[in-house]
C-alpha cells in the first residue's frame, strides 16, 4: 500500500462535472478578473464566518501582506509572531518594512504562547500575527486582552485553519484582519494561487481593495501605489464548488484524526484539541523523540510524511539579519525535532490510517 500526503485527485474525481461547468460558465463570460464568482465567494465566505467583509487576492501571503500594510503597519514596527510556522508568516511582515519579532511556542498546540507576549512587547510593537498552526486555534481569547491593553491590532494566519473555531466562533473572525490562503493543499483548496481577507472595518477593507488593484478604486485613477494581487475568477469559481463541501471534509479530516488518535498507541504523543476548540487538521502531526526512525520506517512501507517545520523561523538563514541564536525559542526548537505530520486529507481511507498506525505502533 502506497499513501501520499494529500490526494488532490480524488476531490477533483468527486467534484468534476460542477467544475467543469462552473468553469465553462466563467469562460464564456469572458469576465476573467473581478468577476461575479470571485464577489459571490467574497459574500459567502464572509457569512461563514459571521463577518462583514472579504477581499479575495492572489494568496495567503499577499492577504497578510496587504492586511499589515492597510492597518498601517511599515517602517520602524515590530509584529509579534511565532517562530513555528511557514515562512511566509514572517515575509509579509518583512515586505512591509516591519520587524517580526519572535515569541515561543506552547508545547500542547504549538502555537505561539500567550503567556510569553507580553514581555516581547515594545514601544515600536504594532501587532501580534498568531498563526493557528495545523488547523488548531491559537489562545485568541488572551491575545485578544494583551491586545487590548496594550492598543495593538491582530492579524490571524488562517492559511491551515479554514473552518476551526473557539467555542463556535471562527478563526479569522477574532482579529482586526484574518488572512486566508487558498493554495492546493489547504483545507480549502483551489486549483492555484489565492487568498481572502476577512475583516469587520469597511475602511481597512477598502484599503485593502485598493492595494489589490494598484491603489486604484478604478478608472485608472491611482490613490497609491499597490499591487496586481487579485483572486482569479477561474479559482473564484472552483471554491465556490469546493465550498459548499467544507463542513464535510473538515469533518471527514476530524474523523480521520478521531482515528488516528484511537489507533495509535501511547508510543508517540497525538495532536491535542484545547476544551472549546475545533480543530481542523490541515495536517495531522505526531510527536516523537525518535521521529527520525519512525519516518524512516513509514518510508520504507511506501508511507509519506512530512517534517513541518524542521527549521524554527528565528535560525533561517534568510532572516540571519534579525540577530536571532539557536536556544532562543526553546519549545520551537525542541518541537522542530520532535514533529511529524502524517497523511491527512478527507478522501483518506480507513484501511490507510489502520496500516499506517500500525507501522507506527509496531516499530
Ligand atoms: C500556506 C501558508 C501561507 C502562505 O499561503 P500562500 O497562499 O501559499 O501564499 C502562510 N502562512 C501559513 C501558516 C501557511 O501554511
Amino acid at each position: 500500500m502506497t499513501v501520499p500526503m494529500v490526494d488532490l485527485k480524488k476531490q477533483f474525481n468527486d467534484i468534476k462535472d460542477e467544475v467543469f461547468e462552473v468553469i465553462t460558465e466563467i469562460l464564456e463570460s469572458s469576465q476573467y478578473i473581478l468577476g461575479p464568482k470571485v464577489l459571490e465567494l467574497e459574500k459567502k465566505i464572509a457569512l461563514y464566518h459571521g463577518v462583514t467583509e472579504a477581499v479575495g487576492v492572489a494568496s495567503g501571503t499577499d492577504a497578510l501582506h496587504l492586511s499589515i500594510e492597510a492597518l498601517g503597519i511599515g517602517e520602524g514596527d515590530e509584529v509579534i509572531t511565532t517562530p513555528f510556522t511557514f515562512f511566509a508568516t514572517a515575509e509579509a511582515i518583512l515586505y512591509t518594512g516591519a520587524t517580526p519579532v519572535f515569541v515561543d511556542i506552547e508545547r500542547e498546540t504549538m502555537n505561539i504562547d500567550s503567556k510569553k507576549i507580553e514581555s516581547a512587547i515594545t514601544k515600536r510593537t504594532k501587532a501580534i500575527l498568531p498563526v493557528h498552526i495545523f488547523g488548531h486555534p491559537a489562545e485568541m481569547g488572551e491575545i485578544a486582552v494583551i491586545a487590548g491593553k496594550h492598543n495593538l491590532k491582530i492579524v490571524e494566519d488562517c492559511a491551515q485553519s479554514f473552518g476551526a473555531s473557539i467555542n463556535g466562533r471562527k478563526t479569522g473572525s477574532f482579529g482586526d484582519a484574518g488572512c486566508f490562503s487558498f493554495y492546493p493543499s489547504k483545507n480549502l483548496g483551489a486549483f492555484g494561487d489565492g487568498g481572502m481577507v476577512l475583516l469587520s472595518d469597511p475602511s481597512v477593507a477598502a484599503d485593502i481593495r485598493k492595494l489589490r488593484n494598484h491603489g486604484s478604486k478604478g478608472s485608472y485613477r491611482h490613490e497609491s501605489v499597490g499591487f496586481n494581487s487579485r483572486l482569479d475568477e477561474i479559482q473564484a469559481g472552483v471554491l465556490l464548488v469546493k465550498m459548499k463541501r467544507i463542513e464535510a471534509y473538515n469533518e471527514r479530516r476530524r474523523q480521520n484524526a478521531a482515528l488516528y488518535g484511537k489507533l495509535l498507541s501511547g508510543k508517540v504523543e497525538r495532536p491535542v484539541e484545547k476544551a472549546g476548540c475545533t480543530h481542523v487538521y490541515h495536517q495531522y502531526t505526531i510527536r516523537s523523540s525518535s521521529r527520525d526512525a519512525i519516518q524512516k520506517n513509514l518510508r520504507e512501507n511506501n508511507i509519506s510524511s512530512v517534517v513541518y517545520y524542521p527549521t524554527p523561523l528565528h535560525i533561517q538563514e534568510a532572516v540571519g539579519f534579525l540577530g536571532y541564536k539557536k536556544g532562543d525559542f526553546p519549545v520551537a526548537e525542541e518541537t522542530s525535532e520532535q514533529v511529524l505530520s502524517l497523511p491527512m486529507y478527507p478522501e483518506l481511507e480507513e484501511a490507510s490510517i489502520t496500516r499506517i498506525a500500525d507501522i507506527i505502533n509496531n516499530a
